[in-house]
């Protein structure tokens, strides 16, 4: 493949000439001197065009092109300290592609529902862009740390027959007749893979009709679900944060310049290290409770909660063993204390909310029956879950990491609908 000259490798082509194809981004000029910002989707450079050194034509067509027009320029490649890449282009050919029309998102201030309007043309800016190649370097951390440490990534269904956790958050379709659901999670799926596998994973879309509007909730989310067998609770928070230190240390590495671009304070990345704090249900109550919230033992935790419990931190906090009557059906109860599950959460730092909510599950048939039952959930419907606990049964455990949740925390953007390019809100399903 033929490759054209771009923007973020232009170094390559110091002192020579090269052609760029992309939009314009902004323009401005000052006497006999027209700058075009070009933007190629790799990054943004200066083109400066001469009026004593282009043919008029080209000097005309500078002044006059409009904001995300896309043209060719040729020029000049030259280093220059002050510009931000570090190179500017002596243009001497500018081509247009298409003229655009008066561009709805100027440099000025806009509404956010302006904008959400003109999502498909508002993630061409330069911090929408920041956010989704960081949103790609997470993605590529995650399962980069998951393939190398014996993972195989086997997936799991989005069209599923049962209702896992209770039918209020989903999404209901018709399937030749029969009601079928959109997978809110790949958890049930996922347990007897890692009865072939031994460590699986999925990464995938999945739904969940959250009647409720916040800024941490989709209708709409990635997952990225671990289920590992002979792992036990205390070893499936030692993955959770050695995937997360992971994944936060590359993107730091990686990503340094997006996270300036978005002003992210980094040093609240940098203290995330391991071992991270560990917390039981009752210590966070307590810890609560210290801080001035009303709440009770058996309550679960709201987003206010969450953002206390983050904040009283400098890295994420794992809180463990819930109460179970506030947890699914399947998981383990602790034996020393039969009322709390072997649950844990994982909540950020900075106020994010939790990232990750997972466990160990429970692996004994009958109690799992009877948790079925008293959840009023139809036993026919896990007959093959619960077959996992008939042929082998094994202690396991995994979890859920949603992805927008982790990006917004690593980005630092507030709310959860910049973190993906086509947000999916409540009653908000345009573009
Ligand atoms: P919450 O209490 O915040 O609604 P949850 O307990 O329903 O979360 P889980 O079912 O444990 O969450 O899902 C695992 C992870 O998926 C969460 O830790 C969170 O990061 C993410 N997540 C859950 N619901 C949403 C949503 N509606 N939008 C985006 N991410 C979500
Ligand atoms: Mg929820």
């Amino acid at each position: 493949m033929q490759q054209d000259a771009l923007i973020d490798t232009i170094g390559k082509h110091q002192d020579g000439k090269v052609t760029l194809k992309g939009w314009v981004y902004n323009k401005r000029s000052s006497g006999k001197i027209r700058f075009v910002l070009l933007r190629d989707g790799t990054g943004i450079i200066q083109c400066v065009f001469l009026k004593n050194d282009v043919p008029e034509h080209v000097f005309d067509l500078a002044d006059s092109v409009t904001q995300e027009s896309s043209v060719e320029v040729t020029g000049l490649v030259r280093a220059d300290a002050r510009a931000p890449g570090g190179f500017e282009l002596t243009a001497d050919g500018l081509k247009l592609i298409q003229l655009a029309e008066p561009y709805p998102i100027t440099p000025k201030e806009h509404g956010v529902d302006f904008l959400m309007k003109n999502r498909h043309l508002w993630f061409r800016s330069a911090r929408q862009v920041a956010v989704l190649r960081i949103r790609n370097e997470i993605i590529k951390a995650l399962r980069g740390f998951l393939d190398d440490n014996g993972f195989l990534c086997c997936d799991t269904p989005i069209l599923t027959p049962a209702a896992c956790e209770g039918t209020t958050t989903l999404f209901e379709l018709d399937y030749f007749g029969a009601t079928v659901y959109l997978a809110q999670s790949g958890q049930l799926y996922n347990e007897p893979l890692c009865a072939a596998v031994r460590k699986t994973y999925c990464f995938g879309p999945t739904f969940r009709a959250e009647k409720s509007k916040t800024r941490r909730h989709l209708m709409e989310f990635w997952m990225l679900e671990p289920e590992v067998a002979f792992l036990d609770l205390a070893g499936s928070m030692e993955l959770a944060e050695e995937l997360v230190a992971h994944t936060v240390a590359r993107v730091l590495d990686k990503r340094k310049q997006d996270l300036e671009t978005l002003g992210r304070d980094l040093s609240g990345l940098e203290a995330v290290r391991t071992p991270f704090p560990r917390l039981s249900y009752a210590d966070a109550i307590d810890l609560l409770r210290s801080k001035g919230r009303n709440i009770e033992f058996g309550d679960d935790f709201g987003a206010e909660e969450e953002t206390v419990l983050g904040q009283s931190h400098d890295r994420p906090v794992i809180v463990h063993r819930y109460p179970a009557a506030v947890k699914a059906f399947y998981m383990k109860r602790d034996e020393s204390d039969p009322s709390l599950a072997l649950a844990m959460d994982m909540i950020s730092s900075e106020g994010y909310g939790e990232i990750i909510g997972g466990g160990q599950r429970e692996e004994d048939r009958q109690k799992l029956e009877a948790s079925i039952k008293q959840h009023r959930l139809p036993q026919e419907a896990f007959e093959w879950y619960l077959d996992l606990r008939r042929y082998g049964s094994f202690p396991h455990s995994g979890f859920g990491l949603g992805l927008e949740r982790f990006v917004a925390w690593i980005t630092g953007v507030r709310h959860i609908r910049e973190t993906i390019p086509f947000p999916r809100m409540l009653e908000k399903v345009y573009p």
